[in-house]
């Protein structure tokens, strides 16, 4: 008999322990197939995590476990979803992240091989069906035989559905003329593409690459600013690799906002690329997937979720803008792609290279540190400079347009000559935050938390601020604190609203709008801006979407309308976040011959991260904030893990976090900070209840393993699920 461990789909994502079955067949099972279990009455999927033999019966196995080992219902999988490496990664990505295997795999596989119930109806290998030739003797053939055996000679091959149903071709078959032959189709259908040369790499091209062949360290972070051409270092970098035999892994953050990159490689690399995206139907995943898993592409270019395609030996990864945060999941199992690469590129021997305009603080200080080898692209290509950039006093009434409150002076102006000139604009608001905090508009003081000096939150059903860090909270009051002042405003306004001034004042101009609503079918983003591209508008609103990587070469003036909503974002990323917003939106004017303008309106004229965003440096920026990091105790001078304790009753969540709180205070007390329990401003998620405590360390094993304790001793609790979140990012 055979004993397995299985992991199970659970609803439950705290548990994280495998269940033993019983298998008396005759198939030697192998550890990492699906099978089919009864778990508390129902029918679910298990994934086999290990597999012993064992000649004890199994009333003696009952026995020993004390309780009772059932069979398993069927077997699935004929072999291993996973190989060796791919299994090394679940063991190490769940144990840095805390988080259950069962999650990991459902984030490693495809909808069809996930161990999920839901994976049975999932999409199967769909197949083309071809007629061949095997023997092209005519004689004794009917003249409509003869036309079709050199048809197919003429063709190769056949499809099967291209050619009739009569009886006289399956007569062929008969007579050994033609056979059919099935093949694995491709559901995603990419055209064709012709090779296209590399233009002659400029000198700080090939510094870079020369720098980067002759070292031997592992990650290497390559901050180059906006134009510089970090795509044609990647392209040339993924050529010579995968001249070596090895792969590429290339990561973007969304491949609807970069569709250049995909062409890019698919101009160099052709049938050799397989593309990895969210958009993709479970169909076409799974065929991407197996064409992967078989060897057949070498290069894959995808977004996070395509950290673990199943390529072997790799030889390079790359991610593109890797200071955005859509590398980072923030639904179990909570990781970032970044440092899955590293995990994978080190067991590979492979090099990780992270580029970036505005690189995170994170990367970045691991650079300064050499712990990553960093790596600079300074000018822009062909010298062209960045563009003139004007920062807009927006408390300052003579500034404002006399007939919008949008608009200042200037950027009105702005528009008036960019519209005049037939060139095009972007205008761009920082929509995050959206409506939640309280500025006073005479002095510009923001309503902040006085332990933790971030901005606090306005909640409109109860009308008061809150922070969302500690408990603390005050009754929303009528004068400002500083100058007394009634003039309180709310900060918040969208880009229809924009778009609505736009088309009021100017009132030829033809306006496009790009936002997560209106781009509910991520399938749209691509076409609004190909139709910016073929200059279909002469105005492009939106938000932070729009402000990354695209090149118009007919962009000349960006305006940025409101660029404090982030910074009063309460999270200890605000600056971060609006310094690099900005920098790449200002990095969207005048990239072709035409010279760019920028304008940039702000109730913080004088806010570091503006003025330095407004100058493009990242430098100065970087100094500033890690001062600001060291004073608050923020990564990258400490590392954050977060514990939100979830359930549907709320005194049963608020005692069990305050008890959790407790043993975290207890566990922890070196160069710790714990902060909370907390109410998150989403405090109900579908009927459930949240708090969350945050935890503040440098210690990273010391917190790991007593995160690992803290989940055994408190998962076992039907009142509330524990979700720990390692290096969040929305604190
Ligand atoms: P970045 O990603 O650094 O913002 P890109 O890679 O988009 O910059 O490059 C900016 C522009 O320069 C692109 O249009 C690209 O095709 C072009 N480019 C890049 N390298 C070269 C080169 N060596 N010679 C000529 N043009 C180049
Ligand atoms: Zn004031
Ligand atoms: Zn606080």
């Amino acid at each position: 008999m055979q004993l397995l461990e299985v992991l199970i789909e659970y609803a439950k994502s705290s548990l994280n322990r495998p269940f033993s079955y019983s298998y008396k067949g005759e198939k030697e099972l192998s550890k990492g197939i699906r099978v089919l279990v009864t778990f508390n009455n129902r029918h679910l999927v298990g994934y086999v995590l290990n597999v012993t033999k064992t000649d004890k019966t199994i009333e003696e196995l009952n026995q020993e476990s004390g309780f009772e080992i059932l069979e398993i219902e069927d077997i699935i999988d004929e072999s291993p979803l996973l190989n060796d490496e791919l299994l090394a990664l679940l063991d190490e990505a769940s144990s840095y992240y805390l988080a259950p295997k069962i999650s990991f795999l459902h984030a490693m596989l495809p909808p069809s091989l996930s161990p999920r119930k839901s994976s049975l109806k999932a999409p199967r290998i769909a197949y083309d069906y071809f007629y061949e030739i095997v023997n092209d003797d005519e004689e004794n053939l009917t003249n409509k035989q003869i036309e079709l055996l050199r048809f197919i000679k003429r063709e190769g091959r056949v499809l099967k559905r291209e050619v009739s149903k009569a009886k006289y071709v399956l007569k062929m078959i008969e007579t050994g003329h033609i056979r059919e032959v099935k093949e694995e189709k491709r559901r995603l259908k990419i055209p064709d593409y012709h090779y296209e040369e590399p233009p002659e790499l400029t000198i700080e091209q090939i510094q870079v690459i020369e720098e980067f062949n002759k070292s031997e360290d592992l990650v290497y972070l390559l901050q180059g600013v906006t134009g510089s051409g970090k795509t044609e270092v990647y392209l040339s970098l993924s050529e010579q690799t995968f001249a070596q035999g090895k792969s590429v892994l290339m990561l973007v953050p969304e491949i609807s906002l970069t569709p250049m990159m995909v062409e890019y490689y698919l101009h160099r690399f052709s049938n050799h690329v397989a593309i990895l995206h969210s958009e993709l139907t479970p169909a076409e995943r799974y065929d991407e997937y197996r064409k992967i898993a078989r060897g057949e592409c070498q290069i894959v270019v995808g977004v996070r979720s395509a950290v673990f395609a199943p390529l072997q030996n790799i030889g390079l990864i790359v991610l593109d803008e890797e200071h955005t945060e859509s590398y980072k999941q923030d639904t179990l199992p909570f990781y970032h792609a970044r440092e899955i690469a590293i995990m994978r590129a080190r067991y590979y021997g492979a090099k990780v290279l992270l580029g970036s305009a505005t690189p995170s603080l994170e990367s970045r200080a691991r650079g300064s540190k050499n712990v990553y080898h960093m790596l600079f692209l300074n000018k822009r290509i062909n010298d062209q400079k960045l563009p003139k950039t004007k920062i807009v006093n927006m408390l300052d009434y003579h500034n404002i347009d006399r007939e919008s409150y949008i608009f200042s002076h200037a950027l009105r102006e702005a528009l008036h000559q960019t519209l005049a000139r037939n060139e095009q604009a972007i205008l761009l608001i920082n929509r995050r935050g959206f409506s939640t905090h309280v500025t006073c508009r005479n002095c510009g003081h923001v309503f902040k938390c006085p332990t933790c000096d971030i901005a606090l939150t306005y909640h409109k059903s109860d009308n008061m601020l809150k922070c969302h860090h500690c408990e603390y909270v005050e009754p929303l009051s009528d004068n400002c604190p500083e100058c007394g002042s009634s003039y309180l405003i709310k900060t918040g306004f969208g880009t229809e609203k924009i778009v609505e001034e736009v088309k009021r004042l100017f009132p030829s101009a033809t306006v496009l709008r790009l936002d997560s609503d209106s781009a509910k079918s991520r399938r749209k983003v691509p076409e609004i801006i190909e139709a910016f591209r073929k200059k279909q508008a002469n105005v492009l609103v939106g938000t932070q979407m729009i402000a990354k990587g695209h090149d118009f070469p007919d962009v000349t003036l960006v305006g940025i309308v409101l660029a404090d909503i982030g910074l009063s974002m309460p999270s200890f990323r605000s600056s971060e976040r609006a310094f690099q917003l900005i920098t790449q939106a200002i990095g969207r004017s005048g990239r072709k011959d035409k010279p760019g303008y920028a304008i940039i309106q702000t109730y913080l004229p004088s806010h570091y991260a503006i003025t330095f965003a407004a100058r493009q440096n990242y430098e100065l920026f970087y100094r500033k904030e890690m001062e600001m990091r060291k004073l608050q105790f923020y990564p990258p001078y400490a590392f954050l893990a977060s514990v939100t304790i979830k359930g549907r009753n709320e005194e049963h969540v608020i005692a069990n976090a305050y008890l959790i709180a407790d043993y975290l205070n207890e566990q922890l007390l070196e160069k710790v900070q714990i902060l909370g329990p907390s109410t998150p401003y989403i405090s109900i998620e579908r009927g459930f209840h949240l708090r969350n405590i945050l935890i503040k360390y440098v210690n990273r094993e010391l917190v790991q393993s007593v995160l690992n304790k803290m989940q055994q001793l408190f998962s076992f609790n039907n009142q509330y699920d524990l979700l720990i979140n390692i290096d969040p990012y929305n604190f």
